[in-house]
């Protein structure tokens, strides 16, 4: 095989390594940012359950404090009702009394309301703060992993793209502008091998001329189907290979029927 097409084989796993090693970039910070986002949303949860916890207190404090009042005024209007000159007076009283239990009865169905709803309420607050403050922690250690973990992966990607340059240097310009073009356009593969007699991109049967001609490896062929770069099945080997760079003017050329 000539060492152009063992070039754009050997450059097309190296560009795949390079695009592996990007999204693996890309994605550590974007679920770490996930993760980030979960635990904000689980703070803000514990600040509302909070807040709505105060707020309770509060109100069956100021409740508890009613209570107080109007049985206050009970005791005194009870000692005033005793002075009473006439029924009609007492019974102004007693109006008032009534009025002031019913206020109190009013205030303790409050309470027991309230104190039924803070009860889910601070078990979640209390349950919240425990598994938080675990989280934060998991959250931490994350942040520390993707730091180590791009660091490496950023100097693995240098090293890969010092390769790619070094190795287009030798390879032979024409065949690499065929390659760039193949790869920026198709979705597929921009290199893809012969298995039989089908191209493995595109499975289209070639025809038996153009497989024995590619069977040679003595050029760079394209599939006919699909335009990729095809070979014939090679031992894919990284070793230093001095055979003559071929004639620009013979590569890249898609072959004709
Ligand atoms: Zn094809």
């Amino acid at each position: 095989m000539i060492p152009d097409l063992q070039l754009v084989i050997q450059l097309q796993s190296l560009d795949q390594r390079i695009s592996h090693t990007q999204q693996e970039v890309s994605a550590l910070p974007k679920n770490l940012a996930r993760t980030e986002k979960a635990l904000d949303a689980r703070v803000r949860k514990l600040e509302a359950d909070r807040a709505a916890l105060t707020a309770n207190q509060k109100e069956r404090k100021k409740i508890e404090g009613d209570i107080q009042a109007q049985e206050t005024k009970i005791s005194k209007l009870k000692t005033q009702m005793l002075e009473a000159k006439t029924n009609e007076q007492y019974r102004a009283f007693q109006g008032e009394i009534d009025f002031c239990e019913k206020e109190i009865h009013k205030a303790e169905d409050r309470t027991l309301e309230l104190m039924t709803e803070s009860e889910p309420l601070s078990r979640n607050v209390k349950q919240a703060e425990g598994a938080l403050a675990e989280e934060r922690k998991h959250v931490e250690a994350e942040k520390q992993r993707v730091r180590a973990s791009t660091e490496v992966n950023q100097k693995q990607l240098d090293d890969l793209k010092k390769q790619r340059r070094a190795m287009v240097e030798r390879l032979n310009p024409k065949v690499f502008s065929t390659y760039e073009r193949l790869r920026k356009r198709r979705r597929g593969p921009a290199v893809a091998e012969a298995v039989e007699d089908r191209c493995s991109a595109c499975n289209m049967t070639m025809r038996p001329q153009f497989y024995q001609d590619l069977k040679k490896g003595d050029q760079v062929l394209t599939c006919e189907c699909c335009h990729c770069i095809v070979y014939y099945n090679p031992p894919v080997v990284a070793e230093e290979n001095n055979a003559p760079v071929p004639q620009a003017g013979d590569d890249a050329q898609p072959a004709k029927i």
